[in-house]
């Protein structure tokens, strides 16, 4: 199947990858919203919440709880939403959910409006890998 996110699974593709286990990886957003934009994803492939079954989603939802401390502590965010498009809004047909960090001096909303505050998420991989 050509599927990017099953690709960036199998290290077909290379990413920002920084947290795993054995049913899921997550990974920076290329193209943030945010920085810390990260993207949770099964290893198997799902389309969207109607195919995903209900282990795989606990499992998302309880590896969410850990990187969200780990984004915590990393980026010192102040908070963070979660977002999982299905149909028209997904862009990518492999399940996946978003979590978008907040900052207290720079929310995500004016991020958006103002990319150019958005650092390189390699900048931000480096910060998350690190032993601080
Ligand atoms: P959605 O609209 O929920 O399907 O969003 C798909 C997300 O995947 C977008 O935020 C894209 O920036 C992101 N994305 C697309 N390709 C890649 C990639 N190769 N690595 C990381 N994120 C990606
Ligand atoms: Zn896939």
């Amino acid at each position: 199947m050509d599927c990017i996110f099953c690709k960036i699974v199998n290290g077909e593709i290379p990413s920002y990858k920084f947290y795993e286990n054995d049913k899921i990886i997550a990974f920076l957003d290329i193209n943030p919203d945010c920085d810390g934009h990260t993207l949770i994803i099964p290893k198997k492939h799902f389309t969207d919440l109607d195919d995903i079954d209900i282990d795989t989603l606990k499992c998302i939802n309880e590896s969410a709880k850990e990187i969200k401390k780990i984004l915590e502590k990393k980026l010192g965010c102040a908070g963070m939403s979660l977002i999982q498009n299905n149909g028209s809004v997904q862009e990518i047909k492999h399940y996946h959910l978003h979590i978008k960090p907040y900052y207290k001096n720079k929310k995500s909303i004016e991020m958006i409006k103002y990319p150019e505050f958005i650092n390189d998420p390699k900048d931000i991989y480096d910060k998350l890998k690190s032993s601080k």
